[in-house]
């Protein structure tokens, strides 16, 4: 059994790690949604911003729902890990952690396709002409239902077409996903799929942020450009990876442990046991060339 004691260290860093993801998460939007190209030089417009965040009752709630949303999500993708740990003996399954992974990459494929379309503006010079309102559509929904009839009936192609775009490539990469988990044993896959994410999402940023720069400076209203979105959904997801690369660097520190136990259900090796766990008959050695 697990005793109280276990439970509260963890709850302690619970409440450091959402106050870090809150500082964190701050500065990101204030960055993306600060002016980049006042003529003031320095932190200016980056302070200005901050203040008068911190005197709108709609930064505290947005953020704070932010917030519980990224935590309790990296709670969700851990949690097989987790219990695993303090509680082994049973098979524990990877789907909410598969479905998780696979929505940051469809969001990273889908930042891409609209960065495209941004570049192609750019190139053309049709900067103002559409906007993909995609995540300020998602999120006008998700806080007022009716907004759906607004955003898809009455014909707002760009975004119809960009959700689809992100259902569709989340379905896509829950099943490449699901593939890439069973290859292996389940927190080396998890820890090279964070990793692959994560280095997916850097590039993504770097490229993005350039392209960002020159589209602001062509229009007035940078909020549904195609770079503006993916950008904001590159940068929700580096802040998400954060968590699960931290967990796993520091299971790192732990690795006898895991060595020692059926990474899928906890059972405890024993010399004898041969390829297969007894407990739940996960193979231990012939899927996992690779790791
Ligand atoms: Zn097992």
């Amino acid at each position: 059994m697990v005793t109280r004691s276990r439970w509260f260290p963890l709850l302690a860093v619970m409440l450091c790690w959402s106050i870090l993801i809150w500082v964190l998460g701050t500065l990101l939007a204030a960055v993306l949604l600060m002016n980049w190209s006042s003529d003031k030089d320095g932190f200016d417009p980056f302070a200005t911003l901050l203040a008068e965040w911190m005197h709108d009752p709609l930064y505290w709630l947005n953020m704070g729902a932010l917030v519980v949303v990224l935590v309790g999500s990296q709670i969700i993708f851990l949690l097989p890990l987790l219990l695993l740990r303090l509680r082994p003996g049973r098979p524990r399954s990877l789907g909410w952690s598969i479905m998780l992974a696979s929505l940051v990459a469809a969001m990273l494929t889908v930042g891409l396709a609209m960065a495209l379309m941004s570049l192609v503006q750019l190139l053309g010079g049709w900067v103002s002409d559409w906007g993909a309102p995609l995540y300020f559509g998602l999120f006008a929904i998700v806080i007022d239902p009716s907004e759906i009839d607004r955003l898809t009936f009455d014909g707002d192609l760009a975004f119809i077409l960009a959700a689809a775009c992100l259902f569709v490539s989340w379905i896509l990469w829950g099943i490449l996903i699901s593939l890439f988990m069973r290859r292996g044993q389940p927190l080396n896959r998890l820890r090279r799929l964070v990793g692959l994410l994560f280095a997916g999402t850097l590039i993504e940023l770097v490229l993005i942020l350039p392209l960002e720069a020159m589209v602001r400076r062509r229009t007035n209203c940078f909020c549904e450009t195609g770079s503006f979105q993916a950008l904001l959904g590159g940068f929700v997801a580096a802040l998400w990876l954060l968590g699960p690369m931290a967990f796993l660097i520091l299971l790192r520190r732990r690795p006898a442990w895991w060595s020692r136990h059926c990474q899928r259900c906890g059972y405890e090796k024993d010399r004898n046991a041969g390829d297969h766990c007894p407990e739940c008959g996960w193979a231990w050695t012939s899927a996992n060339a690779g790791d």
